[in-house]
């Protein structure tokens, strides 16, 4: 169980080191019990050096991917979609050889989010009350076209939206793709993409949280939810697999070294301070082996 004292020390020590408290918008009102859910939209085959610096070079590895609902009350709110679904069709014309060559996606037709969602918890985007981004590459944001015509709110930080269209206009010089994926973005003016700046408080009664973590990406965001009694941080690509904590290895694929590393101590104090709280890395393929995923709640 989280004591008052430890949740409270968790959100002081959450301001103490992200900085201040940016946003106070918010897409529903507090109350209600919290449940999360974990879904997998296939592997990446990939090497260990591209997900732990340096390290084990040219071992395989075999990564999830994943993406998350959480129910809050009455209302639901998605934390990441997985690949688009052409990624499951046609993936060297989608990401481009290069991308495939680093990151072979292993993925089904049926591992698309709003397929996944519909069967596993009977809900469809627009049943969503607002998605929340980590950030912007492939394997996070790439079935964002599944919310195109909905007035769903789509929140990033605004960092990360900078980075987005500054890689999209990169893009239309270079025509080298990169973890961005230009076609991920095409319906973008159909989207209701919103932006934030640092915490964002996303029902206004601390169960919820979404914090800054730059390093992978400048405007990368992790979330943290209290649900079951139990606290999760849930780290997206700031903590790739549980070693590079443990070790404070930083992702083989990172805009900053320095501040992927503090982001992975950011992680390590929140630990050291409540050991309760459960880090979840978003491609670790021993830690995902073991979780249950959705229709089952994700419990530690
Ligand atoms: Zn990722």
């Amino acid at each position: 169980m989280i004591t008052r004292k430890r949740a409270w020390l968790l959100c002081s020590l959450l301001v103490v080191v992200l900085g201040t408290v940016g946003t106070l918008a918010t897409c529903g009102s507090g109350g209600g019990d919290v449940k999360l859910y974990a879904f997998k939209c296939g592997i990446l085959k990939t090497q260990t050096q591209y997900m732990l610096k340096d390290t084990r070079v040219g071992t395989p590895m075999d990564i999830p991917v994943t993406f998350f609902l959480i129910k809050h009350g009455k209302d639901w709110v998605a934390f990441d979609t997985g690949n688009n679904a052409m990624v499951a069709k046609d993936p060297v014309g989608y990401w481009s050889k290069p991308v495939v060559d680093a990151y072979t996606p292993v993925m089904k037709d049926f591992d698309e989010f709003k397929l996944q969602v519909k069967k596993d918890l009977g809900i469809e985007p627009k049943d969503i009350k607002c998605v929340v981004l980590s950030h912007g590459h492939l394997d996070h944001a790439g079935a964002i076209d599944n919310f195109a015509g909905l007035k769903v709110p789509v929140y990033m930080q605004k960092k990360e939206m900078e980075n987005v269209k500054a890689e999209l206009e990169k893009f239309k010089t270079t025509g080298k793709k990169t973890a961005y994926i230009p076609e991920d973005f095409n319906k973008m003016k159909e989207i209701e993409f919103k932006t934030v700046e640092g915490v964002f408080d996303i029902f206004g009664d601390q169960s919820v949280v979404a914090f800054p973590t730059p390093g992978h990406t400048p405007g990368h965001q992790s979330l943290m939810v209290k649900a079951g009694g139990k606290a999760f941080i849930i780290a997206a690509d700031a903590d790739y697999t549980l070693e590079n904590m443990i070790e404070a290895i930083p992702p083989g694929l990172a805009w900053d070294i320095p501040q992927s590393t503090q982001a992975l101590y950011t992680f390590k104090i929140m630990k050291w301070l409540s050991p309760s709280v459960e880090i979840v890395p978003s491609h670790d393929p021993k830690y995902w082996e073991a979780k249950g995923l959705a229709p089952k709640e994700f419990k530690i």
